[in-house]
């Protein structure tokens, strides 16, 4: 196919699958299953209520909490608890214990503070129970379990103004008094369903993948064959990063398994590998910042030396880069159009290439053709996985593809696609979780600041901050996010460890000079937001993009997904260089300093 019939089928395959629900396709995923809201894996013990003052509350304990509680406790901040409704640290690695789980990003860049802790990961890309032992070890090394509360929920925060606190209320009867509190949430951190006809009506076993029922499947999170599953028709719907990680487990199991598959996913190669712990003791003392340096220069198109992580990610950018400059060379010239066609041959070159994947791997002819993606490579997340494909060759998997429509409808005994009932005893969703800050969304975190005003409010049209962190009549309220900071969406710890170092440096200034308050001023917040929303780039996938969360389910992109989603202009080495000089230069522009009330 030449370049303008594959953008016709691109767009072909779009447009059958925008829909005028976009977002609202979904539901919560607690609305169905009860068991979202209860935690398998550590019991939930009674205790006595805490009312007390202190200086910092963590609302949780996954990477962007544990970064922000490490980086406080270096600055001498010890009094501080980390609140989280799941029974440990450790966030999505806590909640996601399905069969295969692993982070596709290389460990030596997403397991943050491995140098503190003196961790090593085992392999390139580590498994998830390992990735949920570092969370743990964070917490450890920087004395975080001290005060930790667990399974336990944040009813409301509320910034009292006459006594320059956020009081804290919680579900156990809780009443903190906190100097600052860290919003560490993440931003995929509740489970979603899909809103298809009938999906409450299901009699047989049922279970979202961040809640694996190893109960009924049997085997375990390391690998350990879902013996229970066998002899039993099972249902998967969702081949987005998760469903592509648990269906090769599934596959060895002895189920009958049905794949229910609305948009395939794009799969590179993964081909991991052991760390030699040689090599590891080896690497001089500040290797995990260089690392990590050299994986956004090289993943947002920048030149290195050399490419320290080498994976999909940096592939995916060098070779747009490569094009450039080839290109650049042969005219003599650049421009905006040379970047726009270097893009659009990479993307080309790549997604033949995954296609081509598809192609030698699988034998069925029928089935190769409805697992390739027809979309540019970063319209969808890009997975990586060294089985996925190999086992639609299993006799007992069988790919459903709904041609862009989606499961038609759920019954007592199964589902129905194009028509067809397939009959279950057991449906597993791989649907994902509703994207975005706590402060939207279900269950929106109850945060009001000065005046009454609620974050959610505050926040309804998009972010409104100074650095992604700090924001105007929110004060004291440090916000650990991604966005209108970094903006690495590949890597996302290492933009909590750029918010929390940052974070930590104002209050440790803060309290060297005696003040209380911390707060952006409005001028400084909006020439900020601006930036972002005028001026920032951007990863969304373009209008063109079949839909998915990067493109806002295809329904446009407005100044809230602008706010939420665009990168920094000069983008995010352009950021790190100019986060790295703020903090350096210790004029604090921006910010407010101000004693306690
Ligand atoms: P996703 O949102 O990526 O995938 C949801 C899947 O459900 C998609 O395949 C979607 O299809 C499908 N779906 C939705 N509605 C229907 C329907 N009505 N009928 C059939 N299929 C349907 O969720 P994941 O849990 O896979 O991943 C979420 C995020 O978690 C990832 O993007 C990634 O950021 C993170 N993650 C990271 C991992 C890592 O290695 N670091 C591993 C796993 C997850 P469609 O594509 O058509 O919308």
């Amino acid at each position: 196919m030449d370049r303008s019939e594959i953008r016709e089928k691109y767009r072909l395959e779009r447009d059958k699958r925008l829909r005028d629900d976009a977002a609202e396709q979904y539901l919560p995923a607690g609305e169905i299953f009860d068991a979202v809201y209860h935690d398998p894996y550590v019991p939930r013990l009674e205790r006595e209520a805490i009312v007390e003052e202190l200086d910092c509350v963590i609302v949780g304990g996954g990477f962007a909490g544990l970064s922000a509680g490490a980086k406080l406790h270096r600055a001498g901040i010890t009094d501080v608890r980390i609140i989280d409704r799941a029974g440990d640290v450790g966030g999505v690695w806590y909640w996601n214990r399905y069969p295969g789980a692993m982070c596709d990003t290389a460990a030596m860049v997403y397991l943050p503070l491995l140098e503190e802790t003196g961790n090593m990961p085992s392999a390139k890309y580590v498994p998830g129970y390992e990735i949920f032992a570092h969370a743990q070890k964070i917490a450890q090394t920087f004395e975080l379990y001290n005060g930790a509360l667990f399974h336990t929920n944040i009813e409301s925060a509320t910034w009292d103004e006459a006594r320059g606190r956020w009081m804290v209320r919680t579900d156990r009867g809780d009443e903190l008094a906190a100097r600052w509190i860290v919003l560490g949430t993440g931003p995929i951190a509740r489970p979603k369903l899909p809103r298809i006809a009938g999906i409450g009506t299901f009699e047989g076993h049922s279970f979202h993948t961040s809640r694996w029922d190893y109960g009924y499947t049997g085997g375990d999170a390391r690998g350990a064959a879902l013996d229970g599953l066998a002899g039993k028709r099972v249902g998967v719907i969702g081949t987005g990063a998760t469903g592509v990680q648990i269906i090769p487990h599934l596959a060895n199991s002895d189920a009958e398994l049905f794949i229910f598959q609305r948009t395939p996913s794009a799969i590179n190669e993964r081909n991991n590998h052991p760390i030699d712990p040689e090599w590891y003791a080896g690497l001089a003392p500040g290797w995990q910042d260089e690392w990590q340096r050299n994986f956004t220069v090289l993943q947002t198109g920048g030149f290195a030396d050399v490419d320290l992580v080498k994976d999909g990610w940096t592939d995916i950018t060098q070779r747009i880069r490569d094009r450039v400059v080839k290109l650049v060379t042969e005219r003599g010239e650049y421009n905006g159009a040379i970047q726009r066609e270097a893009y659009e041959e990479s993307d080309d070159e790549k997604m033949d290439e995954l296609r081509a994947r598809v192609d030698a791997v699988v034998r069925n002819r029928e089935t190769a053709e409805k697992l390739k993606p027809w979309y540019r490579q970063l319209c969808k997340r890009p997975c990586f996985h060294d089985s996925y494909l190999n086992s639609f060759n299993n006799e007992n998997v069988h790919l459903v593809d709904t041609d862009g429509q989606g499961v038609q409808s759920i019954d007592a005994t199964g589902v129905t696609v194009n028509g067809v009932h397939y009959d279950l005893d057991c449906l597993i969703f791989a649907s994902g979780f509703e994207v975005g800050p706590e402060h939207s969304g279900s269950g929106a975190l109850p945060v009001v600041g000065r005046g009454g005003v609620s974050l959610s409010d505050a926040w309804s049209n998009g972010l409104t901050t100074l650095h992604g962190i700090y924001s105007v009549g929110f004060p004291n309220l440090f916000h650990m996010g991604f966005t209108q900071g970094l903006n690495l969406f590949s890597n996302l710890p290492t933009n909590f460890i750029s918010s929390a170092t940052s974070m930590s440096q104002a209050v440790a200034h803060a309290r060297a000079i005696g003040a209380e308050i911390i707060e952006p001023t409005p001028e400084a917040q909006a020439a900020w937001v601006d930036l972002y929303e005028n001026h920032g780039s951007t990863f969304l996938g373009d209008v063109e993009c079949t839909p998915g969360y990067y493109n806002n389910e295809g329904a446009g992109i407005g100044v809230r997904e602008k706010r939420n989603a665009n990168g920094y202009p000069l983008g995010a080495v352009g950021f790190m260089d100019f986060i790295d000089e703020w903090r350096r230069s210790e004029s604090y522009e921006g910010l407010t300093f101000t004693p306690a009330p």
